[in-house]
């Protein structure tokens, strides 16, 4: 949950701009502030996009339009130009809508359970530069690490300020996005990762001591943020949807996005949303790093294929086990044992989305993460898990993978500018 407190120190206005803006939406109808939203992100995945264009996509009126981006038009958040491109054609020039933001940039950082990501982006999401490294096991160290590489970014991009800061992390966060709450892979509790990298921009905006904002999201939320993107930029259509993300890696966990925007729960236990992951299918089973036993992503995830592989003997001993890439490339040399680990995986992850599928009512899933990798040998066994289930009998169901990697940086991003861009919508509202 954001806090009015929040959205101020984001938009660099007082509290009390922000309470009048947030009077003033109540008087407009909901769905219009949904449809701006989404008609931001539209601009953001295909600009830059004729009115007309965007009309046909979002299914409105082209009056709609015309009276969403007028607002966002005077405030300067987006602008209407022909492009280079479209200059050179013959005839009249088609005018196209994009956003503005050529000097502010954006912090992405994903903090991995093996390696963690620093990168600095633009509001359309081209990169500007990025740096990574193995993360350390103690926390203080490894946020000195983020600081130092969001630092030197800086640094490299003298003629621009960083607008905010977006921290994708491997674990519940708190309601307010401050904190993350446990990272069991790394063994983390209770870090105060907005706190550590808090930094000040002397050029940054009026109040609020030139502080830059830092929003810290779990893995899976931000990486289905970054799916909803990736399908935007691929479809001509805007209609997204519901739909979960599984994300297998290291460990599993899920994002949800309903009717186009990520859900993050309700109340103060929000953060703890989606921790699919740790849900018990094998009674007394295998032991996991967040104190329970027979959790899915003990047998689900891209990690577990090696221990399954290896066999349970070597289990917990060895640093020679094989990567899950590894695993991949045996069994697509027609190896038996690596194609019928895969195969189990498969089997796995099946019953624990017929789960997911059950409990809530939404049969779209995106399988994102380094299982996906595997996809070729895990897919059959996974929709024949799901097929047994009464509710993959009984209903349409469909699963797709997704992207086997980039959604970490790319999530933590997505994070930052959504907020961002939410955040600029409400201040031109107030101007307007
Ligand atoms: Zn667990």
């Amino acid at each position: 949950m954001t806090t009015l407190y929040d959205v101020a120190r984001i938009a660099g206005v007082s509290t009390a701009t922000v309470s009048h803006v947030i009077n003033k939406r109540r008087s407009i109808s909901a769905s219009s502030d949904e449809t701006t939203r989404t008609m931001l992100r539209m601009v953001r995945a295909a600009q830059p996009i004729s009115r007309a264009d965007l009309a046909r996509r979002l299914e409105v009126h082209r009056s709609t339009i015309t009276e969403m981006v007028k607002p966002l038009l005077a405030s300067g958040l987006l602008r209407e130009a022909a492009p280079e491109q479209m200059r050179a054609r013959v005839g009249r020039p088609p005018i196209g809508l994009s956003l503005r933001g050529e000097s502010t940039f954006f912090i992405g950082v994903n903090i991995g359970v093996r390696r963690s990501q620093v990168g600095a982006a633009l509001v359309d999401g081209e990169m500007l530069g990025e740096e990574s490294f193995d993360t350390p096991s103690d926390s203080d160290i490894a946020l000195s690490h983020v600081r130092a590489s969001v630092e030197r970014l800086r640094a490299s991009m003298p003629d621009r300020t960083i607008s905010a800061i977006g921290v994708s992390v491997p674990g519940p966060t708190d309601a307010e996005r401050t904190r993350l709450l446990f990272a069991p892979h790394l063994g983390w509790r209770d870090v105060a990762v907005a706190a550590a990298l808090r930094i000040t921009d002397p050029s940054r905006a009026r109040t609020f001591r030139h502080e830059v904002p830092v929003i810290v999201e779990n893995d899976a939320t931000a990486a289905a943020m970054y799916e909803r993107r990736r399908r935007l930029c691929n479809n001509t259509n805007a209609e997204l949807g519901d739909f979960v993300l599984v994300r297998a890696g290291t460990g599993i966990g899920v994002g949800l996005v309903i009717g186009g925007d990520v859900y993050r729960g309700t109340g103060s236990e929000g953060g703890l949303l989606g921790e699919f992951g740790h849900m018990t299918i094998v009674a007394g089973g295998k032991s996991c790093a967040c104190g329970n036993r027979g959790c899915w992503e003990r047998y689900a995830s891209a990690s577990s294929a090696a221990t399954l592989y290896a066999g349970e003997r070597r289990h917990g001993g060895s640093g020679s086990r094989l990567r899950f890439v590894d695993i991949v490339a045996r069994a697509e040399a027609g190896e038996t044992r690596a194609q019928a680990t895969l195969e189990r995986i498969g089997d796995y992850l099946g019953i624990g989305i017929g789960n997911i599928i059950s409990g809530l009512g939404i049969a779209r899933i995106v399988v994102s993460g380094r299982i996906v990798f595997g996809w070729k040998f895990i897919k059959k066994p996974l929709h024949q898990a799901v097929a047994r289930t009464m509710v993959g009998r009984l209903a349409t169901w469909s699963i797709e993978s997704g992207e086997p990697t980039g959604a970490g940086l790319g999530g933590a991003l997505e994070v930052v500018i959504e907020q961002y861009l939410a955040t600029m919508v409400a201040q031109a509202r107030s101007i307007a």
